[in-house]
């Protein structure tokens, strides 16, 4: 019997996910973001599901060309484009599309041969993390488009606050950078991640990357996804493989974290943070028991954890345990560990099979 640890990959919630980002943008291009494994999903499983999408973008040059072999034809930009003139060759080759954010970029595509790219010039309007300065932009595009060249280019930049209900000015004011800086030339321009698409439509224009919200994971701390009508994409399931009563003081799992104040009846869940679980998850996140709303009990080990059956029917041995998926979302069980759903969709482990349905 495998392990039965086991995610499922619903392809039919990223298809209509992707038609919500369209609802939401229906005058943007759409490029579909499937950096890390797509999140976590599964590179193939998740440009199949997105194959509508306008375009794919990635940070890791196997995958793109491997989307290239597998036939897709759209754009495929690489958000931190290339990092030699030997990777150029490939960009080349594969007609990938690249960021240019540093000015060293610059000089390996004059020193180079290759004369005709998609390039995806991007600013930095304020995240000061990937970007051009402002007063470069004019010299790179003058070089850029120059003579010999043919390059097609987009300008974009990214948001450093989009989620976050308290920092409109931020995003007000990266807007308006961007724009003062990209007037008076006629490229397409690219801006909007998931949280920009759904909260500020003036950020849309001619390409839009969605990434978290194809997942069906909200990106904003005060909406859940289902408010949103995303759905989620990963059901993270395992299943009871022991169970114990326990007396009023007996404790549980590593450092005895967890202390029973009444007898009760715990499960093992074979799941663990070597699996993708988050170890920092505490007492009281909630897990799914045979369909019922439970909750985690004590540490997380590395293999396990363990649930309260309080109150649950028929739970025993085998009993099926959803970790995250549709009645408990992987928002729910990220705020509870402190983080976010993308650290944990994209740190899923690669021993967790990956079930796909359709
Ligand atoms: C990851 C990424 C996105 C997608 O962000 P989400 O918040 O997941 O929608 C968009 N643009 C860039 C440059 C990114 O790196």
């Amino acid at each position: 019997m495998p392990r039965p640890t086991q995610a499922f990959i619903n392809l039919s919630a990223l298809a209509h996910n992707l038609v919500i980002v369209r609802q939401y943008a229906p005058h943007a291009r759409i490029m579909a973001i499937l950096k890390a494994n797509a999140y976590g999903h599964g590179l193939l499983h998740a440009a199949n599901a997105l194959k509508d999408a306008d375009g794919f973008a990635l940070l890791e040059l196997d995958a793109a060309i491997c989307l290239r072999d597998a036939g897709y034809r759209q754009p495929i930009l690489l958000l931190e484009g290339f990092f030699s003139t030997e990777e150029l060759a490939l960009f080349e080759q594969y007609q990938l599309s690249a960021v240019i954010h540093h000015p060293e970029q610059i000089v390996m595509l004059s020193d180079s041969k290759y004369h005709k790219l998609d390039l995806f010039i991007k600013i930095n309007t304020g995240m000061n993390r990937l970007g051009l300065a402002l007063e470069q932009l004019p010299q790179t595009i003058k070089k850029l488009t120059g003579n010999q060249y043919k390059n097609r280019i987009t300008l974009m930049t990214h948001f450093a606050c989009a989620d976050d209900p308290a920092e409109a000015e931020s995003v007000t004011q990266q807007l308006k950078c961007f724009e003062a800086v990209t007037k008076g030339y006629s490229y397409p321009h690219s801006l909007a991640n998931s949280a920009a698409i759904i909260r500020y439509p003036e950020t849309h224009s001619d390409w839009v990357r969605p990434g978290i919200m194809l997942y069906g994971a909200s990106p904003f701390p005060d909406k859940t996804a289902l408010e949103l009508n995303l759905q989620p994409a990963m059901t993270l399931s395992s299943k009871i493989i022991a169970i114990h009563d326990l007396k009023t003081g007996d404790r549980v799992g590593y450092h005895g974290l967890f202390q029973a104040d009444h007898p009760m009846r715990i499960g093992i869940v074979a799941c663990g943070y070597a699996d993708g679980y988050p170890r920092h998850a505490p007492t009281n996140t909630p897990v799914l028991v045979n369909n019922q709303r439970s909750r985690l009990l004590g540490r997380v080990s590395m293999d396990m954890l363990a649930v309260d059956l309080t109150g649950i029917e028929n739970a025993g041995l085998n009993s099926s345990v959803i970790l995250w998926g549709e009645e408990v979302s992987v928002d729910e069980v990220a705020h509870n560990a402190e983080t976010t759903s993308y650290e944990l969709l994209c740190a899923l482990a690669p021993r967790v099979e990956r079930i796909v349905s359709i």
